[in-house]
């Protein structure tokens, strides 16, 4: 059995406990992080730890720990749960105040609410990063504050349904004719040796992966253009793939229904693969 953190203690699973007034469970009123874990060690620790910082920021909501106690936090349940690969999910929502109201609670009175856990899972080794995915792409019609990591994942998950029930992977979301990001990733196309991405802004996730790829992309000598582009560029690119702290970088091989490149898995996207993970190895703690 798992041991998991929630508000101060390390407790197995199954006695963990959230009160349902909890305002992440009424009103999708908290903010979360996934660090992936690589040979017990943590991937890129300080870019989530910055992203969250901003989201809470962004939210007017105040942190339960400090920095330094989450990263001892990641540590020790890695320790604990002898995780060697997989992830770990942190959320932080607004506590549960006495009753359910739309105005927030005062935080004197209501300290934020914190729970990690962990899950294992092959990442280094996963059987799609070798086939590549198929993606079909669905309307974003998602808020407009896409770059905080809110719980808010209703869409996304239904996008996820979306594909599965056309027998793809995953689905690309699209907004004013230009793809946005993947449910929970960022997207990307290949042409010749240029790799093009949507710009930052409040329209997508502010990927950790996305800042380490396009930095390493760059060292490698390839050329980076940070704008928009459509579903039709995408299936006429060389190639395609996403990126997410837990798929780390993944080829795209269909885009609604319609093979992209030679519909095998880029050389591109594999060697960023092979290049991030390499990296990640080395620099995690
Ligand atoms: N976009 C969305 C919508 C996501 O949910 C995620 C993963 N949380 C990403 C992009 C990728 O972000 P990261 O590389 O930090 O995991």
């Amino acid at each position: 059995m798992r041991t998991v953190y929630v508000n101060g203690e390390y407790l197995p699973e199954n006695e963990a406990k959230i009160s349902v007034f909890d305002r992440g469970f009424l009103m999708a009123d908290g903010v979360y992080e996934v660090t992936s874990v690589l040979d017990g060690k943590l991937v890129d620790f300080e870019g989530h730890a910055k992203r969250l910082e901003r989201s809470l920021h962004e939210l007017d909501m105040a942190s339960p720990v400090t920095t330094d106690e989450l990263l001892a936090i990641h540590r020790e349940l890695v320790q604990v749960n002898q995780l060697d690969e997989g992830g770990i999910y942190l959320q932080i929502t607004r506590g549960a105040p006495a009753d359910r109201d739309f105005a927030f609670p005062d935080p004197e009175e209501t300290p934020s609410s914190i729970v990690l856990f962990t899950q294992a899972k092959n990442l280094a080794n996963a059987p799609s990063a070798q086939a590549g995915i198929s993606v079909i792409s669905i309307e974003d019609i998602r808020w407009g504050r896409r770059d905080i990591k809110t719980v808010q994942l209703l869409y996304p998950s239904m996008g996820k349904m979306m594909a599965k029930k056309a027998g793809a992977d995953d689905a690309w979301m699209v907004e004013d004719g230009q793809v946005t990001e993947g449910t929970s990733n960022n997207a990307y196309i290949v042409k010749g040796r240029k790799i093009i991405t949507r710009q930052l802004s409040n329209d997508i996730l502010h990927g950790i992966t996305r800042a380490a790829v396009l930095r390493l992309a760059k060292e490698a000598q390839m050329e980076v253009e940070e704008r928009g582009f459509s579903i039709e560029e995408a299936q006429g690119a060389d190639e395609a793939f996403i990126t997410s702290a837990t798929t780390f970088v993944q080829p795209v091989v269909t885009i609604d229904g319609s093979s992209v490149g030679t519909g095998q898995p880029g050389k591109i996207a594999l060697r960023l693969r092979e290049i991030y993970i390499e990296e990640s190895r080395k620099k995690a703690l």
